[in-house]
């Protein structure tokens, strides 16, 4: 199966060690472009990751929420599931920054 990203070469076939948000979920059987190093897992095996995400407590931590208003400035209300899971506390302070036109990342120091 040649790589449908850069159609330099063909996929090996390799385990690769699964990390989201920085937690390992074990390794998983995946196709590497050994030129580019797309990598893809098949729909078994993406079922498995999902799986162990969800036993680490770390799946479908994505929330909508919307922007209020604060003066001049606009406030980001943090869904609580994230609020847990980071261990975020009122008054902590965090640097929040642009990464894309329509992307914010806020990282907490
Ligand atoms: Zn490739």
């Amino acid at each position: 199966m040649k790589c449908y990203k850069c159609e330099k070469a063909e996929f090996n076939e390799k385990k690769v060690e699964f990390i989201q948000l920085g937690i390992s979920l074990g390794k998983f059987d995946a196709f590497v472009c050994p030129v580019c190093e797309e990598t893809v897992f098949e729909g078994s095996v993406s079922k498995k990751i999902e799986i162990k995400a969800k036993e680490a407590g770390i799946w479908g931590l994505a929330r909508k929420t919307r922007l209020g208003t604060s003066g001049s400035s606009l406030d980001v209300k943090v869904p609580k599931v994230i609020v847990d899971f980071l261990n975020l506390k009122k008054g902590q302070e965090a640097i929040i920054e642009p990464t894309a036109k329509n992307k914010i990342q806020i990282t907490v120091v």
